[in-house]
């Protein structure tokens, strides 16, 4: 069934269509031990010992992602972030790394503080502007230049192919945080880059009921045995449970991410000529900045993240979010709920959102029904 020719929607349906030897169940068993037997000859021939290094949960999530993604393998983490600093800390202290700017704001905080504390010499950039990821270059130094595109909270689109050819040619490895973009609408590794990030929490895992983090690798080699050896040993690992429910999570992953681009794009396309909206910041909208790299890179839609800027500053921006009924005011992403969040008051000092922006997360709610809440919402917050 799982031949190399089917759709990557025909994989993700069918979770790569396993089917349990024991039971025949379609659905995999929920393994929950912490550990396995050992063989009468001191081997371990299952090649699994203990659940915070090999845990049968997490065999089908990870070759389904890493399929999706076209890598060699992929490894669950505990969270997001988990994955993220696994691939921050394989590196050494002294080694020089690019990161962008505008990017998830608790990875960038972590960057400024503790991974400069810990020795790396992180500089930020703006990582949309390849003229500026060459000048930042250090041939031999930089060992990792790290994208986010489309890139919290104002969806700034970095051309991957661009910047990894870049940064190959200096020696450095390049990694994308493509959480947003989503294996649906981007495949990083095909465009160059050497690593892949999710924070599996939001699309992937698709229903906000979940922690988890995704690394997916071009090759088997040594600097990801060193982020799978790290996994290990600071315990970022994700539990049985999580990895039984993202794996349910992941064979909807093309109809929701679909479904939220389509409906991102009928969004910001209404509210981009409106008199109580100052701005919309979406990458699928012509005019904005990065729609020409993100019309190429990005196949199928521009995603389901976009934000909003309040005419009126702040205050309207956050009495419209007071406003909203159907609209859920929490922060995360990209869940089937439609979800909008003041970012600055999130974010606090230091970030680049500015005051009246408003982010929202489309769901998959009928698009005309978010549009109407909206709707109504704006005129209350500017009666
Ligand atoms: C949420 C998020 C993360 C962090 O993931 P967690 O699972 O919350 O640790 C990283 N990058 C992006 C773009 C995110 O949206």
């Amino acid at each position: 069934m799982d031949a190399p020719s089917l759709k990557p929607e025909s994989l993700a349906a069918q979770a790569l269509g396993w089917v349990d030897e024991t039971t025949r169940a379609i659905s995999p068993p929920l393994h929950a031990s912490t550990t396995f037997i050992r063989d009468t000859d001191n081997q371990y021939r299952t090649g699994r010992a203990y659940a915070r290094a090999d845990n049968p949960a997490f065999d089908q999530a990870e070759q389904l992602i890493a399929r999706l993604e076209g890598g060699a393998q992929g490894a669950l983490f505990a969270s997001g972030m988990a994955a993220a600093t696994a691939v921050f800390q394989a590196l050494a202290p002294g080694d020089h790394v690019l990161a962008p700017k505008v990017m998830y704001w608790s990875l960038r905080n972590w960057l400024l503080n503790f991974a400069t504390q810990w020795g790396l010499r992180v500089e930020s950039i703006d990582m949309t502007d390849p003229a500026s990821v060459r000048a930042a270059l250090k041939p031999g130094q930089t060992r990792l230049v790290w994208i986010e595109t489309p890139a919290n909270p104002l969806w700034s689109v970095t051309d991957i192919a661009a910047t990894a050819a870049l940064a190959h040619a200096a020696g450095a490895r390049v990694a994308v945080d493509s959480t947003v973009a989503t294996p649906v609408l981007t495949r990083p590794l095909a465009l160059g880059a050497d690593l892949v990030m999710h924070a599996a929490t939001k699309y992937l895992n698709g229903h906000s009921d979940l922690i988890a983090g995704v690394l997916v690798t071009r090759a088997d080699d040594a600097f990801w045995q060193r982020v799978k050896t790290l996994r290990v040993q600071l315990g970022a690992t994700l539990g049985s449970f999580e990895a039984w429910l993202l794996l349910r999570g992941l064979r909807t992953l093309y109809l929701r991410v679909r479904c939220a681009s389509a409906s991102a794009q009928r969004i910001a396309e209404h509210f981009a000529r409106h008199p109580h909206v100052e701005a919309v910041l979406y990458p699928g909208l012509p005019g904005a900045p990065g729609h020409a790299v993100a019309a190429r890179q990005m196949q199928g839609g521009f995603g389901g993240m976009l934000s909003i800027r309040a005419q009126g500053g702040e205050a309207a921006a956050i009495a419209t979010a007071a406003h909203v009924a159907l609209w859920k005011r929490a922060t995360s992403l990209g869940g089937t709920e439609s979800l909008i969040e003041h970012r600055a008051s999130v974010e606090g000092a230091g970030t680049p959102a500015p005051p009246d922006l408003l982010r929202l997360s489309v769901g998959i709610e009928d698009a005309d029904d978010l549009i109407a809440d909206l709707e109504q919402a704006l005129a209350r917050a500017h009666r």
